[in-house]
Order: structure tokens, then sequence, then C-alpha cells
């Protein structure tokens, strides 16, 4: 091996990684492993540790017990017929739009959806006509948009197979009445797949409930799993086609390339499903906590954007008095990064200041309120600077 490589593989040899003691990165919140899923990560670490005993199917799994997560409880837990893990929602999208749908159609999306939705799309072969928010301050989306946006991508020719709606968005973290959004697509007869990355894992979802007919959620944004790891559930004439078996090797979905998590990801879900599921059943806790806190930070003149009262601990801030601030600081718009960090908060993107995201989820309320005094104090602090 040449000096030039070997010279610099010390620092790969312990690996560290630095958060601060309370974390305010929405990406990450959910994610957070239980202890168990601490202990599962290290004893299934090993590659392929899931097939010790696989007779072919990787959803059949008795030891350790996958088929029983896979089959019972999941599908109990999403109220679906059928689900599957995936690599994550996008794999659960992509699975879907390209077993549902032909190159050359459209999809109906919202106009808050994840960029993961559109390069799904792309990667299918498919084009999309959205739904627009309705911008500033709540951007929200409007149910009966989507009988608009069908209607119009058939009126031009195209054959609109899939609708897909984010629950809630990743920006605003606005939950759109799917219900009626579900009644709409089915009116115009096209399937409605939930995006639940942000809401699977943490509120409840019942996909029958909601009438919709595919489900995606992320394990590693919301399910205190180790990625990548996400669920695909489907009512059964879709399960059908998006988890069909293959002509050539029997037992293997083609649409999952016959196995997807194979490891330790599985194991960390699994053990973490236990406090998932009474976490889920404790969400009204988590919707009053982030009322709160937003309503904190609205006082100091940081306000909040979206959905107002919020549903979600997901929340879209925006502050031109700490963008004023940004102006003249020294460290120019990182100063809010250092500030919070300075003051053992992280998880608000670094040269943030005029808007920025953060989430509340599980964090208690004793730490929030110092959240809400180190802004208290920045703010403060910046004035006097300015006025100065
Ligand atoms: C994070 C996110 C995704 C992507 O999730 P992965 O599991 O990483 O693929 C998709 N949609 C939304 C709304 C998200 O917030």
């Amino acid at each position: 091996m040449p000096s030039s490589i070997t010279s610099k593989l010390d620092k790969f040899r312990c690996m560290k990684r630095s958060v601060s003691e309370i974390n305010l990165d929405p990406l990450q919140r959910g994610g957070i492993l239980t202890r168990e899923a601490r202990a599962a990560l290290v004893e299934w670490g090993d590659g392929y540790s899931v097939c010790d005993f696989c007779e072919g199917m990787l959803d059949r799994v008795r030891n350790p017990p996958v088929e029983e997560f896979v089959h019972e409880i999941l599908p109990q837990f999403l109220d679906v017929d059928e689900v599957r893990i995936t690599h994550g929602a996008r794999e659960g999208m992509y699975a879907a739009m390209h077993s549902l749908c032909d190159a050359g159609d459209y999809i109906v999306a919202d106009g808050n959806a994840h960029y993961t939705t559109v390069l799904a799309a792309e990667r299918a072969g498919l084009e999309i006509s959205y739904v627009e928010n309705s911008g500033e301050p709540e951007y929200t989306i409007n149910p009966e948009g989507y009988r608009d946006a069908i209607r119009d991508a058939a009126d031009q020719g195209y054959r609109v197979s899939l609708a897909v709606l984010t629950y809630p968005d990743g920006n605003y973290g606005n939950l759109v009445d799917a219900r009626r959004v579900a009644e709409i697509c089915h009116e115009e007869g096209v399937p409605l797949l939930l995006n639940g990355a942000y809401s699977i894992g943490r509120m409840p979802v019942s996909a029958r409930g909601l009438d919709a007919d595919i489900v995606v959620g992320s394990g590693h944004k919301s399910m205190a799993s180790s990625g990548p790891i996400g669920i695909l559930g489907a009512k059964q004439e879709y399960a059908d086609i998006i988890f069909r078996r293959s002509k050539s090797k029997k037992n293997k979905e083609v649409e999952l390339l016959g196995c997807t998590v194979r490891g330790a990801g599985l194991l960390t879900m699994m053990a973490s499903f236990p406090h998932v599921l009474e976490r889920v059943g404790r969400w009204q806790e988590e919707v009053d906590k982030a009322r709160w806190f937003s309503s904190q930070l609205e006082e100091l003149g940081i306000e909040q954007q979206g959905e107002k009262p919020h549903n979600h601990d997901l929340m879209f801030f925006k502050s031109e008095r700490l963008y004023e601030i940004s102006k003249t600081a020294r460290k120019g718009r990182y100063f809010l990064y250092h500030e919070l960090k300075d003051r053992g908060i992280c998880g608000i993107k670094p040269g943030l200041t005029r808007q920025f995201k953060l989430s509340t989820y599980l964090i208690p309320r004793e730490d929030l309120e110092r959240v809400v005094s180190a802004f208290q104090e920045i703010i403060e602090m910046g004035s006097r600077v300015q006025a100065e």
C-alpha cells in the first residue's frame, strides 16, 4: 500500500463522534437507539448475522424471530395486510412506484414532498404533478388539490398511476387530512401511498383507518433503529404486485432483490420495538410539548411556520432578529451554531439563522427550558452588541 494512504489511516482506527448534550436535529431525534437496540447492534454486528438459520426467505427467519415481527407484529402495528423490511422510506417508495407504475406515467404528490419522492419517481421513469402548498406562513396542502392534479394530468392524456402524500412533510411538520386525500384519490381511481417517514414510530398510524393503500416508514428516522432500514406496508391487492416472486428464483421477491436488511439494523428495530410501541401511545404528550416550546420561542420573536397550533414535534422557525445579529457577529452566520454549542445544544444546521428546523421529540421539558433560555440569552447578547 502506498504510504500516501497508510499514513492517513490512523484516524480510522478510533472513530469518535461529538454530539452535544441536547440534540435538536429532527433527522436524529426519533432514531436514537434504546439500550436494548444498542446491545443488539453489537451482538448482531457481524455481516449477514441474521442468516444463521435462513431457509431462503429473510422475512421467514424464525431465529431471531423475524417472521413473527414482519408477518404478525408489524401488520398489526400499521393496521395493514402485508409488510416487508426495506432499507428506508425512499426504497419503499421506489419499490411501490417501480412495480405499480409504468415508465412515462404520472404520479401526483404534495408540494411539500421529500426530495427522495422525486428521485424515486425519476428512477422509475415517472413524471410528477404537484399539489402546491398554500405558501407563507402555514404551507398547508388542500386535499381537494389532489383531484385537480389528477384530472389535469389525465386531461393531458397521461396515466396517473399513484398518488403520494407526505405525512407529515419534513420541512414544516404539517399533517394533511390523509383520510380525505385517500377518499379523493380513490374516487379518481388512483391508489395512495402514505409517506410516514416522520410519523410511523412516533405517532399512531393506521393504514386501514386512513384508507392508505401503501405506507412507508423510516426506521432510522422514527423507529429507534440503526439504519439504513425502513418498512413498507400494502393492502393485499398491491402487496401481490409489489412483493411478487421471481420467475426463476422461487421464494425471492424481485422488487426487494431477494433480501433487504440482513444484519444488525433489523435487530435494532426489533429490539427497540417494545419502546416504540409504548412511545406511540404517549404521542399527545409530545404534541403538547412541541406547542408549548413553539409558544416560548414566539415570545422571543422567533416565529413558527407551518400549521398552528402545531401537531408534530418537527417545527420550522423564522427569525429576522437572529439574521440581523448574524450580519455583524464575529462568526457571521455561524454565530448561532457556536453560541448554542457553547451551551450544550446542537442540531440546528451550522450557518442557518434566518430560518431553521428543529425537533422537540422526547426531549425532557427541563432541557427544552434550557434551549429557550439559550435563545433568549443569545438574542439579548446580540442586541446589546449591536446597540454598542
Ligand atoms: C427522511 C425522509 C425520507 C427519507 O427517509 P429514508 O428512510 O432515509 O429513505 C423520506 N421522506 C421524508 C418526508 C423524510 O423526512
